[in-house]
Parts: structure tokens; C-alpha cells; sequence
């Protein structure tokens, strides 16, 4: 830590229900704090028990967020990279699992001989350590603790920031929760009762609130606002309505409307200069009035996975569109929908993106939606498995290397074009035992990748264990693929693209892990590009008629 620099914690925890957008509350309270000049920085404390949540089905746990340093992390980790400018690592991010796995060892290296191990104070003093550790000398960090206040397995996390405020003192420490107001139609009004409950629990655990923010989907007057306050023993002017936005990038600039930021300076007691947020209002105008139209993208994948785990690739397909000055519609695409034969969502799309993914469900469907991409010009963007299941399209239908496959979905496929990348031959662990985290790639020149990154060599962020086979890399690039991108110290191809189409590129990793609205990643905004090329020339083929339609506009 910094020498005489004292680090402040806001701790925020969540009441009523999960997926009330703690995640994004935190990361807006980071963006606002952050244009006030301050050093922020976040931490994540989940209280499942996996180490991380790698080995969690998507369905379970939404997306796997991966980090530079190659941690696989929540989701939320990506809120916060994308609203503020911290890096996040592996220090970022603790579950129970991780926390009573580093007691164990502890434990079984004798660093806590004679003693009893327990809970309190072992597992808590642990928790705190890692809270300290992620502060790393930030004027703020801002502590999420996942799950719901009333939840047995979040106590242990909840006592230790509990102990905190008198760890560090009360002056450096704001306990925000947050929890929902429901409008109850039948009573016609909005009910505070369950943020009662759940403040009283919070108190029972020897917690108080300083901030409620109450989640609703519409304005929560002052009357009411007091009335939570008497009820819950906090102040009234720290009772924020965190009303229902139409972007997810409104929510700081709503949050500062009602003086969140104010709040939290004043009870943090830090001098600070009013936030400029310039920058964010003029994101939520390209996102909510963009003027070049709309495109439709079609995700094609497993259908859960396309709701539930995706959430950076839909932000960095919504960067796209600001970076185009245009709304991207988003169109998932059931891939075993595809393998019945039904082509027809494809041609209502104005460009196709296979994303990255596990398991052989579904491949044959992202297979014919390539093929479809390839063959009918519509622009293509396959993201890891996406470029897998590219070279394999190529290879079957273009190449003539009949059940052409990866190792992972055929093992006794002719053609291995995907194979298991050496370092994972015998690797049996299944957790943090990918290729993870920040990889360099050099471009080559000439290519569509060259052209949009601006640059030679580029650091991008993977997730995998299986890759583009070399044996058949000679095969390919004199069959017409060209190999974009080649990782400078193992050779393994790490993009892909076709000279001979508007827009057909691959990449092995996971560009959208590093999109921000404020920087969009090269590839989706030229995905994006292309798309809006692709709709303004379909409109024209198709005559006058349709070219006043809004998809035309601004072409
Ligand atoms: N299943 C593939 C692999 O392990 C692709 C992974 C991904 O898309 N993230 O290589």
C-alpha cells in the first residue's frame, strides 16, 4: 500500500432477491468515484464453494470472465472492467472454496499449530487479508458480496466486513445495500416491507446499512424514501431510488442524478471534485439515439447458453454499434434449430457470429450457419470455438477433407483440423487447466485483422484447450484460408480470415473480454461495418420500396 495513503471500502451487499444488478451498482458507484478523480478498484467474494467458477455449466453460472493474468472469474469482474479503468487479476475475485482452500493449506503446512481451526477468527482473518490485498494501495475499493443477505453461506464473508469498520475505522468504511421495491399492481402502490426484512436481517448480523439503494421500476417519492429510512435506521438523504434504465450504461448517470456519489464522498469523508461524465452521457446518446439504423446479428449457438452466458459478447456487439453510430439487434440463433433443416432465421440477419463454447451439442448447426455465412456472403465472426468450427466448415466443404472434425467432438475423425494443443496432452485437472488469460499474436500484413487492429502485434485473452491443427496450416492457406494471426513463441494459429469475402474472420480468443464502450474492440466494430454494408446493399438490391425502410437510413 501506498504510504500515507489510506484506503476507503465501500461494501456492498444485496437484499431481497439475486439479480437485483449489484454487479452493475457496484461498477457504476467505481465510475462515478473514478470521474471524480479517485483510484478505484473492485472485489468479488462469492460464497459457493468451487474454487472458481470455471468448472460451473454456464446455465448454472452465466459467463466465465477471464482476466489478463488468466483467472477464470464472475461475470461481474467484466462489469468492471468495462465501466472503469482498473485491471482486473486473480486478486479480484475469491469464493468460499478458494478462501477455506488457502486456510487448508495453511492449516496442513502448520502455520496455525496448537490452535483450533475455526471459522471465526481463521476464515474470517483470511477473508480480510484478501480484501486488503485487492485494495493494493486504491483510494477505494468497492467490495461485492455475492448472494443474498439471509443466505447461510454468505455469513462468513458478511462478519468479516462487519469487523472491518473497526478494523480501519468507521470513517473509511460505507455498508450499501441494495434490494427491490416492487410495485404491487393490485395495491397500486410500491411496497417497502421487504427491504425492511431485509435490512433487519443485515442488523441482525450486526451490520448497518449507511446506503439503501432501492431497486424499482419506477420513482420512489420523498415520502416513501423517508419511510424507509425510520423503518431501516438510516438517513434519509442515504435512501437512492435505483429505477429500471434502458442501457445498463444509464445507471451511473441515473445513480448520480439522485446523488449517490454526493452521498458516498460525504460519508467516506473525502474531498473530491464533481464527476465529469461527459464521456458516459454521450455513450448512453450513441446507444440509445445511434443514427445509422440498426443491424440484426445472429448469435448462433445452444439456446441457454446464448441467454444466459454471453454477457461480454453482447456488450462488445453493443460497442460495435456505438463505434458504427448504430443499435445492433441481437438475434439468437438455436444452432440444433439449424441441424433440423431450417435455414430460414439466417437469412434475416444481416451478419452471423459464432461464439465460443463446449461440448459437441449443437456443432453440425454452427457448422451449416458458417457455411451459410461463407457461401452467401453474409458477414462472419467466429469467436474460438467459432473459428473452430470455421476451419472445420472450410476443410469438409471447400477442401474436400471428408469429416473433417475436431478432437474434441470425433476422435477418430480423418482429419483432426482441431486438435488438443500439446501442453493439455495429459492434463487430467479439469479446473484452471486451460490455456488461459492474455497471449500475444502477430498480424500479418496485409490482412483484414491488420488493417482494423492498426498494429503488428496484439495481446488478447484466452479460454481453451483445443486449437487449429499446423499439420494441416500449408492445406489451408493454399486452399484460400489465410492464417491472420500466429502466436510469436508456439506458432499456433490464432486467426483466421477469407480474402475473398466482405467479412469472414476468426479468432481463437476471446476478443470481447477486452471491449469497453469507450474503446471498441476492432473486430466487433468492423463486424458491426461490414453488417450495416451487408443491410444497405440488401436494401438496394431489393429495390425503392424497401430502401425507406429505417434499415437503409443513413447509408
Ligand atoms: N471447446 C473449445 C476448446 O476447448 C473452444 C473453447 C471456447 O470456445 N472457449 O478449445
Amino acid at each position: 500500500m501506498v504510504r500515507g495513503k489510506k484506503t476507503k471500502f465501500v461494501f456492498v451487499t444485496g437484499g431481497v432477491v439475486s439479480s437485483l444488478g449489484k454487479g452493475l451498482a457496484a461498477s457504476s458507484m467505481g465510475a462515478l468515484l473514478e470521474n471524480r478523480g479517485l483510484e478505484v478498484t473492485h472485489l468479488k467474494l462469492d460464497p459457493y464453494i468451487n474454487v472458481d467458477p470455471g468448472t460451473m455449466s454456464p446455465f448454472q453460472h452465466g459467463e466465465v470472465y477471464v482476466t489478463d493474468d488468466g483467472a477464470e472469474t464472475d461475470l461481474d469482474l467484466g462489469h468492471y472492467e468495462r465501466f472503469n479503468s482498473a485491471k482486473m487479476t486473480k486478486k479480484n475475485n475469491y469464493t468460499t472454496g478458494r478462501i477455506y482452500q488457502a486456510v487448508i493449506n495453511k492449516e496442513r503446512r502448520g502455520e496455525y499449530l496448537g490452535k483450533t481451526v475455526q471459522v471465526i477468527p481463521h476464515i474470517t482473518d483470511e477473508i480480510k487479508a484478501v480484501i486488503r490485498e485487492a485494495a493494493d494501495g486504491a483510494d477505494i475499493v468497492i467490495v461485492e458480496v455475492g448472494g443474498t443477505v439471509g443466505d447461510i453461506e454468505s455469513l462468513p464473508f458478511l462478519e468479516a466486513i462487519r469487523q472491518m469498520k473497526y478494523d480501519v475505522g468507521a470513517d473509511n468504511v460505507v455498508y450499501v445495500h441494495l434490494t427491490l421495491v416492487p410495485y404491487i399492481a393490485a395495491a397500486g402502490e410500491l411496497k417497502t416491507k421487504p427491504t425492511q426484512h431485509s435490512v433487519k436481517e443485515l442488523r441482525e448480523i450486526g451490520i448497518q446499512p449507511d446506503v439503501l439503494l432501492a431497486r424499482s421500476d419506477r420513482e420512489i417519492s420523498r415520502e416513501m424514501k423517508d419511510k424507509i429510512a425510520l423503518f431501516c435506521n438510516v438517513d434519509p438523504s442515504a435512501v437512492f431510488t435505483a429505477r429500471d434504465v434502458s442501457s445498463i450504461y444509464e445507471v451511473p448517470l441515473a445513480l448520480h442524478k439522485e446523488g449517490l456519489d454526493d452521498k458516498l464522498a460525504e460519508l467516506l469523508n473525502i474531498w473530491s471534485r464533481a464527476p465529469r461524465l461527459e464521456r458516459w452521457e454521450n455513450i448512453v446518446e450513441k446507444v440509445t439515439r445511434p443514427r445509422l439504423g440498426d443491424v440484426r446479428i445472429g448469435v448462433a449457438g445452444k439456446y441457454v447458453e446464448l441467454v444466459e452466458s454471453y454477457k461480454s459478447l453482447n456488450e462488445a456487439l453493443v460497442h460495435g454499434g456505438i463505434a458504427n453510430d448504430c443499435k445492433v439487434r441481437l438475434e439468437f440463433i438455436d444452432a440444433q434449430k439449424l441441424e433440423e433443416g431450417d435455414l430460414s432465421s439466417l437469412d434475416k440477419v444481416d451478419g452471423i457470429l459464432v461464439p465460443g463454447g463446449f461440448g459437441i451439442r449443437g456443432t453440425e448447426g454452427k457448422i451449416l450457419a458458417v457455411r451459410h455465412a461463407r457461401e452467401k456472403r453474409i458477414p462472419f465472426f467466429g469467436i474460438c470455438l467459432g473459428l473452430q468450427m470455421a476451419t472445420i466448415e472450410y476443410g469438409r466443404n471447400v477442401l474436400g477433407l471428408e469429416r473433417a472434425n475436431s478432437l474434441e467432438f470425433d476422435e477418430s475423425t480423418p482429419h483432426p483440423v482441431v486438435t488438443l494443443m500439446e501442453a493439455q496432452r495429459g492434463v487430467a485437472d479439469k479446473g484452471g487447466t486451460m490455456r488461459l488469460g492474455t497471449y500475444a499474436c502477430r498480424l500479418e500484413k496485409g490482412t483484414k485483422a491488420r488493417e482494423l487492429y492498426g498494429q503488428e502485434l496484439i495481446q488478447e485473452r484466452h479460454r481453451h484447450r483445443f486449437e487449429f491443427n499446423n499439420a494441416y496450416r500449408g492445406k489451408y492457406e493454399a486452399g484460400g484460408m489465410v492464417v491472420a494471426g500466429t502466436n510469436p513463441e508456439l506458432g499456433l494459429a490464432e486467426m483466421i480470415e477469407l480474402p475473398n469475402h466482405p467479412y469472414f474472420v476468426g479468432c481463437q480468443f476471446h476478443p470481447e473480454f477486452k471491449s469497453k464502450p469507450f474503446r471498441p474492440h476492432p473486430l466487433f466494430a468492423g463486424f458491426v461495418k461490414a453488417a450495416m454494408a451487408f443491410r444497405d446493399a440488401r436494401a438496394r438490391e431489393v429495390g425503392a420500396e424497401v430502401t425507406k425502410l429505417p434499415v437503409g437510413k443513413g447509408a
